[in-house]
């Protein structure tokens, strides 16, 4: 269908309510409308080239434009396109990701439980951690912990789960059995860069304050904690190293279930094939979604350990839940094109060892601009802290709305990076080569000179 932008825009405001949108502002402003994709490049319908620093949404981690996924999905629809697995029965797609999702997971996972998406995948988690303490015999331990800031979705349990304000404002949410503790970021509590030893030592003190909520609720009580190893939407929040190690030790010491949410970090984000390991944390569950099959299609799931398999299987009987699409064939024959290819192209170690290495010293040297207060990476994940004063990390105040002006600029200029309060973060997909690591730094380091332009005229510095 060709229509014009403005025609496109027009449909759109009368028809298409928008996630995570102000409804009316969108209507006067008009969508951007974007109509393809190649490699890590999206295009508008102005045929504006947009370089795509967040993988469309944390998961197009391939690219766009993959032949491998497309024949997958086109064959899967022609032998099989649908079948459910409620009734006794499976289809080879959603057995063979099984098998290779175990054989990719960390020591002791063998067993996935399919949802198609990381909220329906955190309400999987909530209900699995209730049922396994049921068979443990323990049927108190109800109580989820986790994150101010944190984020696993937008479901009633993902939303509850994670711990972003604006979200409980609407709804009458946590649902009942939900406690929230601080998150692991230095500079929300830090007016300076830090030496390494107090990060080392504010790590420490944050997975202290799981210790002291476990205390506060009872140990007997707790049923779980969950947390992203790198918080992603809450704006690229990376913990120091002492951080998940001790909220290993800390689960481990009252035997309450840790849970990984790895719908961003899993499958090589981090440089590893999930963030526990590259954190050093040993989880009960991981939560997957996004980058498993790309987003070319719908898929999510929890991969789950030993400890919870073995009750589930051997002593709980039925277990009732799962959906319609758990395990659809079209998703998982993506997800086995996905990461075959990640596989054969060893993208994994390419961002351990080369690109994200790579992307970290061009953010160290973007950290000489004179907005970015603070510039730090993970893997192929960055952030860049925007302040008022670079000597003394003053941010700006809540009414410059510094991120959403730096925000426009990439848009405007071909980039697609996203705005998290001053936070400025990207995730580029993992197939991103030194060169467009070079023209993405370029580009960046353009929008921040624009802002600051702005910044200066508009009397906000
Ligand atoms: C995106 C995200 C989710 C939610 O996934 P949806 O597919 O949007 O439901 C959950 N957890 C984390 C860490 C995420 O980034």
């Amino acid at each position: 269908m060709t229509r014009t932008t403005r025609e496109w825009q027009a449909a759109d405001a009368a028809h298409f309510l928008h996630p995570f949108t102000d409804f009316q502002a969108l209507a006067a402003k008009g969508s951007r409308i974007i109509t393809r994709g190649e490699g890590i490049h999206i295009w508008d319908s102005e045929g504006q080239q947009i370089l795509d620093a967040m993988s469309g949404l944390w998961c197009v981690n391939v690219g766009y434009g993959q032949q491998a996924l497309v024949d997958a999905a086109t064959e899967q629809m022609r032998t099989l396109p649908f079948y459910n697995s409620f009734f006794q029965t499976a289809h080879p797609a959603a057995i063979a990701l099984a098998e290779t999702l175990a054989e990719l997971a960390p020591p002791g996972f063998q067993h996935v439980f399919y949802g198609s998406s990381g909220s329906e995948s955190n309400d999987t988690v909530v209900r699995m951690v209730r049922r396994y303490w049921d068979i443990q015999g323990q049927p108190q331990r109800q109580i989820l912990i986790g994150r101010h800031n944190g984020y696993h979705g937008s479901t009633m349990a993902g939303a509850s789960l994670g711990g972003m304000a604006a979200m409980h404002a609407q709804g009458g949410l946590p649902i009942p059995g939900i406690a929230h503790i601080g998150q692991p970021h230095w500079h929300e509590h830090h007016r300076t860069p830090g030496t390494p030893e107090e990060r080392a030592a504010f790590g420490l003190e944050a997975a202290g304050w799981l210790e002291a909520k476990i205390q506060e609720l009872g140990p007997e009580n707790v049923a779980a904690f969950i947390g992203e190893p790198v918080q992603g939407a809450g704006g690229v929040i990376i913990p120091p190293a002492t951080y998940w190690p001790e909220i290993q030790r800390i689960c481990d010491r009252h035997g309450i279930l840790l849970v990984s949410d790895e719908v961003i970090c899993g499958f090589g984000r981090t440089g590893q094939w999930f963030g526990c390991q590259t954190f050093g944390a040993k989880p009960d569950l991981i939560t997957f979604a996004k980058g498993v099959t790309s987003g070319y299609v719908p898929l999510g799931g929890v991969l789950v350990g030993e400890r919870v398999a073995r009750a589930l299987i051997e002593r709980g009987g039925e277990f009732e839940h799962g959906y319609t699409y758990s395990g659809h064939p079209v998703a998982c024959a993506v997800a086995l094109a996905n990461l075959r290819l990640i596989r054969e192209r060893d993208l994994v170690r390419q961002v351990r060892e080369d690109t994200g290495p790579y992307l970290a010293q061009a953010y160290a040297a973007l950290a000489d601009h004179p907005l970015v207060g603070h510039a730090e990476t993970c893997g192929l994940m960055g952030a860049l802290w925007l302040v008022r004063d670079k000597a003394t990390l003053q941010p700006f105040g809540p009414e410059v709305g510094i991120g959403m002006a730096c925000r426009a600029h990439c848009f405007g200029n071909g980039l697609i990076m996203r705005a998290v309060g001053d936070r400025m973060i990207i995730a580029p997909p993992l197939i991103i080569t030194r060169a467009q690591i070079d023209e993405l730094a370029a580009r960046i380091r353009r929008c921040l000179d624009l802002t600051l332009e702005q910044a200066q005229r508009s009397g906000w510095l």
